[in-house]
This record gives structure tokens, sequence and C-alpha cells, in this order.
């Protein structure tokens, strides 16, 4: 998936803003957008393992997510050193899709976990049922049949979790 230009292969990640977005809790995702948002992210370098960056936070942390699943990461901050997926992975996250991947850099603005009712009763638009029927359809794209063995159902299940299909 990494592309190649003048001849020098340029490291992309395999996720979304909107991937990192839907798999992470909002509160998490914020306080990483905002590192990034902030410019906390620095000295951003990628291989073949991954990214790897400098995040300022309380202090300098040395960050590393995977190029492929940025919850598989490193940092040496608290959380990091447990294993938790922590604000200064996400920001690295975030980055590296602005940096490496500026297309899948989209922010899904509506809140998902405090969606309200407005309390109001109408019919909806013919456009209204237009964008809702487009939707839905990108939605069906993340669903797919499946009848192989339970171990990569398991697999599958996660990367749906993640937003993602199995390739
Ligand atoms: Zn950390």
């Amino acid at each position: 998936m990494n592309k190649k230009f003048n001849n020098k292969i340029i490291f992309c990640p395999h996720f979304s803003v909107f991937n990192i977005q839907i798999s992470v809790d909002e509160q998490e995702f914020n306080k990483g957008y905002k590192l990034f948002n902030d410019g906390k992210v620095k000295k951003i370098t990628a291989d073949f393992d991954g990214f790897h960056a400098i995040v300022s936070g309380t202090h300098d942390y040395s960050v590393s997510v995977n190029i492929s699943d940025f919850e598989r990461g490193v940092c040496n901050c608290y959380l990091g050193q447990k294993n938790i997926l922590c604000k200064h992975m996400i920001a690295l996250a975030i980055a590296t899709v602005s940096k490496y991947n500026p297309e899948n850099f989209k922010l899904i603005m509506s809140s998902l976990d405090h969606t309200v009712c407005s309390g109001q009763i109408r019919e909806i638009t013919k456009e209204e049922l237009t964008a809702i029927k487009k939707e839905l359809q990108h939605g069906l794209l993340y669903i797919k049949y499946y009848d192989g063995p339970s171990s990569k159902w398991f697999a599958y299940q996660d990367t749906l979790l993640k937003g993602g299909r199995l390739m």
C-alpha cells in the first residue's frame, strides 16, 4: 500500500483519521487531536516498521505507531509503558495521516457518543433521503459475507470495530 514517488518509497499509514476517530474514546481522540493541532508532534520519521516522533506533553515522549495498525504502538509515557493506547500515539497516528496521506484526513464533526434528538417531528426531504441512502451504501462497503475459519472471523470483527475491511 506504500506509494512510490521518484523511486523513493513513501510510507503511507493504512488507516484514516476516520478509523482512528471511531476506534478510540471520543475524549482520548480529542486529547490526541489537540496535541497534533497544537504542533506537539515533532520530528516525524517513517520506515517499514511504522512511524516515529517526539510528542511533547508534560515531558517529551518517544512515540511509535505501526504502519497498518496505529493501536500497535509504543510510548514511554505512564500509560504507554503499561501497553495502553495513549493520547501521544493517537496524536502521532493523526499526524502521520496528515503528513503522508492527507486525502484520508477527514474528521467526523458530529459527536458519536452524544447524539441528541432535536424533538422535532417532520417528514424527511427527498434530498435528505438520498443523502441517507448514500451513507448506508457507504456503510455496506464494510459488511462482507464470510465463511472462513473462526480465528479469521475474530480478526475480521476486530477490523469491523476499526471500520476497516477484510482484505
Ligand atoms: Zn504516551
